[in-house]
């Protein structure tokens, strides 16, 4: 069974009303592959989610950029899975690099917020990636595969995991792993799928790198065998997020 190329903008704390509606409506111009060839997500903050699933075109689809990792309830400033199936939006981006590093959220608390979401229904972006300290020391592969596994730990069914390989080094700082070291750790990480969780897990899920990907770079990453798509952050605020969703064909 072939993996549907996947293509997720996180917007991360950016944007305003006006930029966001911007930002949409060149979206729903743009002339793209049809849905049966690419998945869209596009991920702004909270505050713009309902807007966005309001304006946006029916073959793109939203998503969150976190939620809380149990039922809602006394979690001031938190926003629970439930308030998103709530709102219909579809998706959720958990253990982004930024949450890890800078609101220390460990491996376990991703596992457990991994299962949560998908136990109330959403589909889950899933992301994991070693620091240049992590990569510069040999250990890219097992930081990568504890985080995988925290996740695998609390997880039966992977139908609704996207797994995101972002390597700190790479995010937003302009310096995109060439497509051979994405190659590399894709490939390790579907072999440690096969190994713990299962062939079909290993051949199914999707496996998508983020980081400093852009409109020139995109074409020959996406050409990888193992690369089943992105997680663009400052590239999706552009118009340059199109031709990032063409690299799909
Ligand atoms: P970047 O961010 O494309 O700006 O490097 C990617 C991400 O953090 O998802």
């Amino acid at each position: 069974m072939g993996r549907k190329f996947f293509v997720g903008g996180n917007w991360k704390c950016n944007g305003t009303n006006e930029e966001v509606k911007k930002i949409v409506s060149t979206l729903n111009e743009a002339e793209v592959p049809s849905e049966d060839v690419v998945e869209v997500v596009v991920s702004p903050p909270f505050v713009f989610l309902s807007l966005v699933k309001s304006l946006l075109r029916s073959d793109f689809h939203v998503s969150a950029q976190n939620c809380w990792v149990r039922k809602g309830g006394a979690f001031t400033g938190e926003v629970s899975a439930e308030m998103l199936v709530n709102l219909s939006i579809p998706w959720v981006i958990i253990g982004h690099s930024e949450r890890r590093l800078l609101l220390k959220e460990s491996n376990e608390f991703v596992g457990d917020k991994v299962a949560y979401a998908l136990s109330q229904g959403l589909k889950v972006i899933a992301c994991v990636g070693e620091t240049l300290e992590q990569r510069e020391s040999g250990a890219t592969v097992d930081i990568v595969s504890a985080q995988t596994k925290a996740i695998a730990d609390k997880v039966s069914n992977w139908d609704n995991i996207v797994l995101a390989y972002e390597p700190v080094w790479a995010i937003g700082t302009g310096k995109v792993a060439t497509p051979a070291q994405a190659q590399e750790v894709h490939s390790e990480l579907r072999k440690w799928l096969h190994e713990n969780v299962g062939a079909q897990v290993a051949a199914t899920t999707r496996i998508i790198y983020g980081g400093s990907v852009n409109g020139a770079n995109c074409k020959e990453l996406a050409a990888q065998p193992d690369v089943d798509g992105f997680l663009v952050g400052g590239a999706s605020l552009k118009p340059e997020f199109i031709d990032i969703i063409k690299s799909a064909t």
